[in-house]
């Protein structure tokens, strides 16, 4: 089971580093099987997930949809903040040479680990991910458009604290329940 669960992360790993989506064949028995545990029962929330059209009708077979939460982020905010990211070796934490600096260059505040960058937060990766966004997951927002509310936070700059997002979009959340 060991064996093939680091087969399926390196398989996962491989669709990653150049951009492209992980295949349906992949991902849905996956998710299936997460949703039918109990940490699932009282809720869960999809980031990224489903990023084409088939992968929103299957998901409609087995999962009920309350609520989009749509980030609108312009490319050059996306592209500035990906391409900047570090990530610790040791514990995982996230940094941003630009906004989110470490107190040493390179090394984790936390734990001392070496930091290092992702293979898909390169600015190259990030656009090809980009033009796989916009042909194969933007008509998903029409596909929803009248079967699900949607929450949108638009980020206007590089400077919005993500706090300040997730406020925003909470409270919106709570106001749809009420209705
Ligand atoms: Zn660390």
């Amino acid at each position: 089971m060991a064996k093939e669960d680091s087969e399926l992360a390196e398989e996962i790993r491989h669709y990653m580093n150049i951009g492209e989506l992980v295949p349906d064949g992949i991902t849905q028995p996956m998710l299936r099987r997460r949703l039918s545990e109990d940490g699932s029962k009282r809720g869960f929330i999809l980031d990224g997930y489903p990023r084409t059209l088939r992968q929103a009708r299957t998901l409609d077979d087995f999962a009920k949809i309350d609520a989009i939460i749509n980030l609108i982020v312009p490319k050059w905010i996306i592209i500035e903040r990906l391409s900047s990211r570090r990530i610790c070796k040791n514990c995982g934490e996230v940094y941003n040479v630009r906004f989110l600096k470490p107190t040493t260059e390179g090394v984790c505040d936390k734990c001392g680990g070496e930091l290092y960058q992702r293979n898909d937060d390169t600015v190259q990766v990030i656009e090809e991910r980009l033009r796989v966004y916009e042909k194969q997951t933007k008509p998903l927002l029409e596909y929803y458009a009248s079967k699900v509310p949607f929450i949108e936070f638009k980020c206007k700059d590089t400077n919005i604290p993500p706090e300040v997002a997730v406020g925003e979009i909470l409270r919106e959340l709570r106001s749809l329940e009420d209705h």
